[in-house]
């Protein structure tokens, strides 16, 4: 584990670089220009699809939450969304459909953010089924739901799998009573001890656990016992995020008297107990916040250098485009970035109208391509192969990227980063501090000094 010293030293707000350039770059493009240009470039250069769909409706607030989400108990709002998403999804096939026989597979299917289990069993299998009558899947196809455990019994795990569905997340952040009190999400260790079971004897693939630590009421004993509850059920993946108390952006983040927020040191305790313990139990690292037991694709895919990552965080499949669908949901197609409107609202009489319900995107220049690779190696591989680079964008890396290799020297005189003519490679401790190091290169970032707006790894 890195010096907490040496956190404090660099950790400076940052992007997550889901995305590069990142989602704040983005343009207004009501027209859908980049989405069109991005799937007429697929056309040439065809790709399995990866689908995203945003089911945007909580049942009730938890109060950390910087999420695109509705709170309501109005489950009717569902069947319009629904008839909406439909709407899209034919809208998009439309253009995506080029009479090929590779045009809609699809190999990986993802429902994410608010709660997808917000949906009934009916809606939620008509959902699937429209999907299933739109695309052809890939056998190997990964089908992952977001759950939300006080939404679920054994009858809605079986439906699950009966659906299709093979990878589970689990929204857990913390098992403290007074914590998941302070934050407004409560849902006791035994009941999700039970859900575990319980997809465990249905066998899904890989079941993953959100986890925060930076929430209120937390002390680095406490998260501590959470940590060992984590992994006495084994999850696959262990996805570990640092709380960013941003309430001026997230309006349910007001209601977290800031009191009882833990300091930077016990944060970074935290953080350093997290990590020790979760290697210690048999976890991998795999970058930033997420960790794998060695089975697991993620962990296999990390060790033969083919890590990918995008608007979902690390991911297993590397050559995909990526189709979003929902309000606020985000396309990556063909070097073209693509966002739907983030009001409901206004995304739902879109959509309903037969338009496309884009708000933003963004067409990659070359500069921006050369980058991506660069800023991605980075943050999903830990290096930079300086050769191949040269070799693949036709530059002299040294020349290109002076002002990144200046950057990037006070991580090489602590020992966080190895330069030479041939790579650059972050170093075990380093991982910890990717961000910042992959901001290096990020052309944009260093034109505007206010990153606020970003969070920080503590
Ligand atoms: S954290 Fe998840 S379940 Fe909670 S309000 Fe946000 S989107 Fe909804």
């Amino acid at each position: 584990m890195i010096a907490s010293s040496l956190i404090k030293q660099f950790d400076v707000p940052g992007p997550r670089y889901t995305s590069y350039p990142t989602a704040d770059r983005f343009y207004p493009d009501k027209e859908g220009l980049a989405l069109q240009k991005g799937i007429e470039y697929r056309s040439h250069h065809p790709k399995a699809l990866s689908l995203y769909i945003h089911i945007p409706f909580c049942d009730s607030v938890c109060y950390y939450c910087g999420c695109n989400k509705v709170v309501t108990k109005n489950h009717g709002m569902a069947v319009d969304y629904l008839q909406t998403l439909v709407k899209e999804i034919d809208a998009v096939v439309s253009l995506l459909d080029h009479g090929n026989v590779n045009d809609l597979k699809v190999a990986q299917l993802h429902l994410g953010v608010g709660s997808p289990t917000f949906l009934s069993d009916e809606q939620l299998a008509e959902l699937i089924s429209h999907l299933n009558y739109r695309f052809d899947w890939l056998e190997s196809c990964e089908k992952s739901i977001e759950i939300d455990p006080r939404t679920m019994n054994k009858e809605r795990f079986i439906h699950l799998k009966q659906l299709g569905f093979n990878r589970l997340s689990l929204g857990i952040q913390d098992f403290d009573p007074d914590v998941q009190l302070a934050i407004h999400r409560v849902q006791p260790y035994q009941s999700v001890v039970s859900m575990m079971r319980i997809a465990r004897e249905l066998s899904f693939d890989s079941i993953n656990m959100d986890l925060i630590y930076g929430l209120p009421k937390q002390t680095k004993d406490s998260f501590f016992r959470t940590l060992t509850e984590v992994a006495a059920l084994r999850p696959e993946r262990i996805a570990l995020y640092g709380y960013a108390h941003l309430p001026e952006r997230f309006k349910p983040q007001r209601r977290i008297a800031i009191e009882d927020l833990p300091d930077a040191e016990q944060k970074c305790a935290m953080l350093e107990n997290a990590v020790d313990y979760f290697m210690a139990q048999g976890y991998e690292y795999i970058g930033m916040d997420h960790f794998a037991l060695p089975h697991d694709e993620l962990a296999r895919v990390k060790k033969v250098g083919q890590l990918h990552r995008n608007f979902q965080g690390y991911h297993t499949l590397k050559d995909c485009d990526l189709v979003g669908f929902g309000v606020s949901a985000i396309s990556d197609i063909g070097n073209c970035y693509s966002q739907n409107l983030k009001n409901l609202t206004e995304y739902s009489a879109q959509a309903a109208a037969g338009k496309l319900p884009i708000e933003k995107g963004l067409v990659l220049t070359d500069e921006d391509i050369l980058r991506r690779e660069v800023i991605m190696s980075i943050m999903c591989q830990g290096k930079i192969n300086i050769i191949e680079i040269e070799k693949r964008f036709l530059i002299d890396f040294k020349e290109h990227f002076s002002q990144a290799l200046i950057r990037l020297k006070p991580f090489e005189r602590e020992g966080l980063v190895t330069i030479s003519p041939e790579s650059i490679e972050v170093s075990e401790e380093g991982w910890f501090l990717i961000r910042p190091m992959a901001m290096a290169f990020d052309q944009y970032i260093w034109q505007d000094t206010d990153h606020r707006r970003f969070s920080k790894v503590l």
